[in-house]
């Protein structure tokens, strides 16, 4: 309901639709005033005519209010970039061109800024919100690609944003990486899992995977073979969660702790660390890099650390390699690994898409992986150019022959029934739908 006030109260959210930019849904009925020329607070009729407007573009969206087709074919796609403000990706495309014709528009956000909306049809509204020219408006669109720079979920502050990246799978999204990749490195011990067949197929020798056991809850945490131990718990970043445990005492009050966390943990033999190494790929660029602690923290992302790039070597490569195969594909990934006194390394994790550029070369890192964004919407475009014309499944009224389709809406586009703007007059009562 926030989300719906929050609409409301926005009074540029109609008139800062660009063009192509779902503006056939948010056209005021011809029978309704149209809408408030400046933000006020709102009243009780505005709130539900606003709530009245989304419906609206829900339903339109989904194919029961009528809505005019937009007559001018589009000329550019739109792709949509889950990152933090600082990084502008839309200069990186800025001039370039998908399948020869098409303009690259880029919408960034950050996952807190958007809604998504997803039909089985594969139609995949976008709702995100941004500032323009001081006021919060929101711009709903349909992202013909996605790349996402964020993580996905982290139970730091309640970051879980897997539900975005159902929605955009559910819509039929193209995106580097795979949803399905993204969705399955939400859960660290998961993506381990696979890192262990790795591990079984390569032998431990070409891939030092760390020894790690697993616990589904604090209950079976009772003892531990040899300290000291490394307590990771549950799924956060940046160092957060991870214990340094030295003794049975000690161990057991961490499982007291992670009894009120309600949520997995792992724990690791704690390597007397030399530096750690990460191996990133970003398609077929290969980087290696070591960091080493300054300050001392045995967690070598926090405090001060020194970080330099190193050789990549053959053995390096195998390991990225072979991660990079996992869940369907990597385009972008990274294996971490530690380096002990003991002259061995460790590989401890595989992170994908979302890993944070390090080092010197950050901006060609980002040209690069532009470079892989460009690559493949284009695949995409020449793909659907080559592929048999199939009757359209975008507009209710010009392009839903497809009968599987009208059988899925209810009530079916062709039965003339509409949801007229004025017919939710309270919040929370269902939708009439009248013929
Ligand atoms: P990031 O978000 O930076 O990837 P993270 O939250 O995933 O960090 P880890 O990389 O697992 O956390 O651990 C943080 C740091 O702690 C590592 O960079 C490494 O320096 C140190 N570390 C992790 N596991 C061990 C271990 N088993 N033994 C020694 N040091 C470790």
């Amino acid at each position: 309901m926030n989300y719906l006030r929050r609409r409301l109260s926005d009074s540029t959210f109609i008139s800062n639709l660009p063009n192509g930019y779902m503006t056939d849904l948010q056209r005021p009925d011809p029978a309704q005033p149209p809408p408030p020329a400046s933000s006020t607070p709102s009243t009780g009729a505005g709130f539900f005519s606003s709530i009245t407007n989304v419906v609206k573009q829900t339903a339109a969206s989904a194919g029961l209010v009528e809505q005019t087709q937009v007559t001018t074919p589009k000329k550019f796609k739109i792709l949509l970039v889950i990152d933090e403000p600082q990084q502008e990706w839309a200069k990186l495309f800025r001039g370039k061109k998908v399948h020869g014709d098409y303009d690259i528009k880029v919408e960034q956000a950050e996952f807190n800024d958007i809604n998504v909306v997803a039909h089985a049809n594969g139609t995949c509204i976008v709702n995100m919100q941004a500032l323009r020219n001081g006021t919060k408006v929101v711009r709903s669109f349909k992202p013909d690609f996605v790349l996402i720079r964020q993580h996905a979920f982290s139970m730091t502050q309640n970051e879980d944003f897997r539900n975005m990246i159902i929605g955009l799978q559910y819509g039929g999204v193209p995106s580097i990486n795979s949803l399905e990749s993204i969705y399955n490195l939400c859960d660290k011990p998961w993506a381990f899992a696979q890192l262990i067949n790795t591990c079984r197929k390569l032998g431990v020798d070409k891939f030092p995977l760390i020894e790690q056991t697993f616990y589904p809850n604090y209950k079976e945490m009772v003892s531990m073979p040899s300290f000291p131990v490394v307590v990771k718990i549950g799924h956060a970043h940046s160092g957060i969660g991870k214990v340094k445990v030295d003794n049975h005492t000690k161990f057991q009050d961490i499982a007291s702790v992670v009894a009120l966390t309600q949520t997995y943990s792992t724990t690791e033999p704690l390597i007397d660390s030399k530096y750690d190494i990460r191996i990133q790929k970003i398609g077929t660029d290969y980087k290696a890099y070591m960091r080493t602690s300054i300050s001392g923290n045995w967690k070598t992302n926090t405090g001060s650390a020194m970080l330099e790039q190193v050789a990549m070597t053959d053995r390096y490569k195998v390991w990225v390699d072979t991660c990079s195969e996992i869940f369907g594909g990597l385009e972008i990934c990274a294996v971490k690994a530690i380096h002990g006194k003991d002259g061995r390394d460790y590989i401890t994790e595989v992170v994908g898409s979302s890993m944070p550029l390090v080092g010197e070369h950050q901006n060609e890192d980002r040209q690069l992986i532009a470079d892989l964004v460009l690559a493949k919407m284009n695949q995409i475009a020449s793909n659907e150019a080559n592929a048999p014309q199939r009757p359209t499944t975008v507009g209710p009224k010009g392009g839903h022959n497809s009968r599987r389709h009208q059988e899925w809406c209810w009530p079916p586009p062709s039965s003339g029934a509409k949801i007229s703007p004025g017919q939710l007059s309270e919040p929370g009562k269902s939708i009439a739908v009248s013929k």
